[in-house]
């Protein structure tokens, strides 16, 4: 039977998808899915739901710097809105 064969060459590749993907291949260009259309639709399927993961769950952690520039503007903002707050009553002419 041929399509046994079929199948188990279509596991090992299925088994090493994840792999290659995360590794960074260009798996589009395996010599399994010149000759297996089955693959190839799999593959087709996996990165539309990649992709539409990638939109759903965007990455959230920012990076330590980023962090640092939000303290430091937290903290320049307080000390600001502080000694506006403490002379404040000393300007006001308006009108
Ligand atoms: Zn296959």
């Amino acid at each position: 039977m041929n399509d046994d064969a079929n199948n188990s060459a279509c596991a090992a590749f299925q088994a090493q998808l994840a792999e290659l993907i995360a590794s960074g291949e260009d798996v589009n260009n395996h010599p399994h899915l010149q000759n297996c259309e089955v693959c190839r639709q799999l593959l087709a399927e996996l990165e539309t739901i990649a992709e539409a993961a990638r939109q759903l769950f965007p990455i959230v952690e920012p990076p330590d710097e980023l962090w640092d520039h939000i303290e430091s503007a937290i903290k320049s903002e307080k000390e600001f809105s502080v000694s506006e707050t403490l002379d404040g009553h000393d300007s006001g002419s308006a009108g």
